[in-house]
């Protein structure tokens, strides 16, 4: 999770970075920063929170010419300080290089014991300072030392680099996370997501491919496919399942679409819906509650108001205070639930937290039946290529059975979308998605977490004893009623 953005060649460089942030905002709520090249140096301002908190009125004027590269921080990897806020600066042999830096790398901790051992002294704690430690350590030009660098770490990035003079945009040779291009007249524009470039006005132009490398330097821009290639692509499937912004598009497919079709998959594979309205969970379930609406017939109907005003949860702990924190922010609407025996349908379930609250303001709102579907499958295994999922222990379905987290969750049923559903519906293939939070197979090595028992086992392997893993979960259930907040 983190969203990136650079204009290159604009006078307006700095604003126009300034107001694609906005847009990529959802991307990432702990930090932003721009950094900009006057053809000499670079500056950089970073601040702390949301976009127009950390750049003050004003504050950007200090920030001057026409190439600037913007990030939205949310901390997957390294500590939430403003020390690891990006884009990150460096002066380096190559002279001042800053990188801005989407995903998550899956052996930068193995890379980095082996340079602080040999002497290297690191900034941050952010896996994104690995790779410009590589770079330094190649005699140049910098592109050369950025292809030197990337060749050499596994997992996920769509980065940006800026040089005084160059502008790098490259993104890993599988495409785990996003990057397109696009142009105001003269200007270069490169963004996380298509809806920055709706927001500047500027004209798309393609996304780039999974290990392609673009430089923009004195007008004029060049690609390159500088890795060796994989035979296979794998975007993630769960930036269309929840974290892209809907008016997004990606491989020509609007998120919202096909969150829709999420949704009307799930209601074809439930086979009867004895349910008399579809309740979505606001807002991530919305589109996929209309696609269920329109595929299965029956009502969609406003059953939950989001309070959009409550900023992120303040968890205390105490059962009374957490309810209390759901109930600020999603008030049931009694008259429509009273009686009714509602499908209610939300886009993931991760820890099973929340859906287990929301289906208790529910319960006591009135309603009859809840049936919770889910438009995605089960969420079986950690993600390491940058979506924030917990551990596998904290992974309701990497540890328990269908029917203790429909127990857990207090749901009269309880279904899933399957894998061919998925794909179905984003239109992806296994040869060309991500799918290893919901199948545990993972499409590079992850060097750093093979820790024995961390991966796959009980969601992929042979199916345990259903009996004896009911009875423990509904020990655990009863003894530990909130281990998993
Ligand atoms: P829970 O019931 O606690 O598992 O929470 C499920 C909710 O979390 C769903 O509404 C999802 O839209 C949302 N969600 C899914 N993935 C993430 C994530 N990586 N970070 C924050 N929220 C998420």
């Amino acid at each position: 999770m983190c969203g990136i953005i650079a204009v290159a060649d604009s006078r307006n460089a700095v604003p126009l970075t300034a107001t694609g942030l906005f847009a990529l905002q959802h991307r990432g709520q702990e930090a932003a920063g721009i950094v900009a090249s006057d053809g000499s140096r670079l500056r950089v301002l970073t601040g702390l929170g949301l976009v127009d908190e950390a750049f003050p009125e004003g504050s950007l004027k200090a920030l001057t010419g026409s190439y600037a590269v913007g990030h939205t921080r949310y901390a997957t990897s390294g500590d939430g300080d403003l020390r690891n806020a990006q884009p990150l600066v460096f002066e380096h042999v190559h002279g001042p290089l800053a990188i801005a830096h989407n995903g998550n790398l899956t052996n930068a901790r193995t890379i980095r014991k082996k340079l602080e051992t040999r002497g290297a002294i690191f900034r941050t704690s952010s896996d994104s300072e690995v790779i410009i430690h590589l770079t330094a350590r190649h005699p140049g030009p910098i592109e050369d030392a950025v292809i030197a660098a990337l060749r050499q770490v596994e997992g996920a990035y769509s980065c940006l680099f800026l040089t005084p003079t160059k502008l790098i945009a490259v993104r890993d040779p599988l495409g785990f996370r996003p990057l397109v291009m696009g142009r105001i007249g003269k200007a270069r524009v490169f963004a996380s997501e298509t809806t920055a470039l709706e927001l500047l006005g500027a004209r798309f132009e393609r996304e780039l491919e999974p290990g392609e490398m673009v430089i923009v330097e004195g007008g004029r821009l060049r690609s390159l496919k500088p890795f060796p290639a994989h035979g296979r692509s794998a975007f993630c499937v769960f930036e269309k399942v929840y974290f892209a912004r809907p008016d997004s598009v990606f491989g020509g497919r609007t998120v919202q679409t096909d969150r829709q079709a999420l949704g009307a998959e799930l209601a074809r594979e439930m086979s009867e819906i004895a349910a008399d309205i579809v309740v979505p969970v606001p807002d991530s379930g919305v589109p996929h509650a209309m696609g269920f609406s329109r595929a299965s017939g029956l009502p969609l109907e406003v059953g939950l108001v989001r309070n959009h005003y409550i900023g992120r949860t303040f968890i205390q702990p105490g059962q009374a205070a957490r309810d209390m924190a759901v109930r600020l922010k999603l008030a049931p609407v009694a008259s429509v639930l009273k009686k009714k025996r509602i499908v209610l349908i939300d886009d993931s379930i991760v820890r099973g937290t929340t859906s287990r609250r929301i289906i208790g303001l529910l319960r006591r709102a009135g309603a009859r039946e809840i049936h919770m579907a889910i438009a995605s499958p089960p969420i079986v295994a950690p993600c390491f290529y940058g979506i924030d999922t917990p551990s596998r222990a904290e992974l309701i379905a990497a540890t328990r059975s269908r029917e203790a987290i429909r127990r857990f969750l207090g749901a009269d049923s309880l279904t899933y979308l399957s894998i061919d559903g998925l794909l179905r519906a984003t239109g992806g293939t296994a040869k060309d998605t991500c799918t290893a939070c919901f199948t545990a197979r993972y499409p590079t090595p992850i060097v750093d977490f093979e820790e024995p028992g961390l991966i796959g086992s009980e969601a992929g392997g042979p199916a345990a004893d259903q009996k004896a893993r009911d009875a423990r979960d509904q020990a655990r259930d009863a003894d530990e009623e909130d281990i998993y907040i």
